[in-house]
């Protein structure tokens, strides 16, 4: 009802009108959030609710809808990556991870491309003298999201979820390369990535990141010299360069295998993504004869912000035909009356009729400017004021000087109890009545 819909107005189209989700499937999105949390939160006793079928008759509610759940929507969160849950180093700890920026002084728009390279030759020749290098790079197509490291001769690809972001496959690509400089027999690493935000959240003790955390622990607990530095890409570093060229590959090739983790900010994204994905189902399968609002908003996506700001009473007006559910058109339900009919055209009263089809409205319609080709040009988003101004003063006011009647509006605002001015005025003037009676709610 915070959108001023009109009584009775159906609740998909109410939902959808205001982009909330419907019940029965933010239930689902809050059953499977609660459960993914807790995968990726272990410590916790709850996880048992969710991992044991039978650990607690009260709680086995939540186990049986959960996996319900993810077998109808095929959803899969056991591969959560766990989080770290306290910082394993204090963040007054003077030991801090060492992350070269070095290079941002330059632009590589408007700088020679030799100079940034001879530069970062000279940096790490005289910084990071006998540091063994680890090239890091992800890559993110419209379908597809992988990552590549590479060092001297070796390289490793890797996938990840489509709907990880690049961040998140940057960050996992230094996690990896990390891992592996552990794995391996060199003593002093440098891990070199072309991504600014990856390369400072992880430098940062106070990053919200939880991958940055781990790979933050992964470095200050070993006795091995692990260093980072950022490098700009596409100016022409090799390691770079092979690194970007892999990852394309790691992010297209049918054949790379999947990286085993995802993060709970992925497998959120991904719920979400398929949970929409699932009401925009459910309401394409809704007749446009019951449910009015389908014509104009095809898609569940939130409406585009209209142009102007609008009033309170403006968008209430709005909601309601676009609804197709407005007092003109639908309180004879509550008044237990017979449908309205238009007195012109006797066929049913309707929005669509009002702001298509009438005669009667004809200037109406042109004077506010509504397009009447379909009713979603005529309601859809960027018609808020046209709507508008089809109740505005001008053109009741021209109204009224075709019906001779000095304050119309006056009388328009007055709270309408329809039968009995239904019953004393005369059809012209209904008709009248009726169209701004429609936008006046
Ligand atoms: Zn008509």
């Amino acid at each position: 009802m915070a959108i001023g819909a009109f009584k009775l107005s159906p609740i998909d189209s109410m939902l959808c009108e205001v982009h909330y989700l419907p019940l029965n499937i933010r239930q689902k999105y809050l059953i499977t959030k609660f459960a993914a949390k807790k995968m990726s939160t272990p410590q916790t006793g709850l996880i048992r609710t969710i991992s044991e079928p039978y650990h607690k008759h009260l709680l086995k509610p939540l186990y049986i809808k959960l996996h319900d759940i993810l077998e109808e929507i095929s959803f899969n969160i056991s591969n959560i990556k766990q989080k770290e849950m306290f910082p394993t180093i204090p963040p007054w700890n003077t030991n801090h991870i060492e992350a070269n920026t070095e290079l941002t002084k330059f632009n590589k728009n408007n700088t020679p491309h030799s100079l940034i390279i001879n530069t970062f030759y000279e940096i790490i020749n005289t910084k990071f003298k006998n540091y063994y290098h680890f090239y890091t790079d992800a890559s993110k197509t419209t379908n597809e999201t992988g990552f590549a490291i590479n060092h001297r001769d070796e390289y490793s690809l890797h996938k990840l979820d489509p709907l990880s972001s690049i961040y998140l496959a940057e960050t996992f690509a230094i996690l990896e390369a990390t891992l592996t400089a552990l794995s391996s027999n060199h003593v002093k690493v440098l891990i070199l990535s072309d991504s600014m935000s990856a390369v400072t959240s992880i430098a940062n003790v106070h990053t919200k990141c939880n991958l940055a955390q781990s790979i933050q622990n992964i470095i200050l607990l070993t006795d091995k010299s692990i260093k980072l530095m950022w490098v700009p890409s596409h100016i022409g570093i090799p390691g770079n360069e092979l690194a970007d060229e892999l990852a394309m590959k790691a992010a297209s090739s049918p054949d790379t295998k999947i990286y085993p983790h995802v993060t709970y900010d992925d497998v959120i994204r991904a719920l979400k993504t398929k949970l929409y994905t699932l009401w925009q189902n459910q309401w394409e399968k809704q007749s446009n004869q019951n449910n009015k609002l389908r014509q104009i908003k095809p898609l569940t996506k939130k409406w585009p912000d209209p142009p102007v700001k609008l009033t309170r009473h403006e968008e209430t007006m709005i909601a309601r035909v676009r609804i197709g559910h407005t007092r003109i058109t639908h309180s004879y339900l509550m008044r237990r009356e017979l449908k309205p009919r238009c007195k012109t055209c006797n066929c049913e009263l309707t929005v669509n009729h009002i702001f298509l089809e009438c005669p009667t409205y004809h200037n109406a319609r042109s004077k506010a400017n509504i397009n009447t080709s379909s009713l979603k040009d005529a309601l859809g988003p960027g018609q808020e004021k046209n709507i508008s101004i089809a109740k505005s003063k001008s053109l009741v006011g021209a109204f009224a000087i075709k019906h001779e009647k000095a304050s119309l509006t006056k009388f328009l605002g007055k709270k309408p109890r329809a039968k009995k001015h239904f019953n004393q005025k005369p059809t012209s003037d209904f008709e009248l009545y009726s169209f701004n009676k429609l936008l006046l709610l």
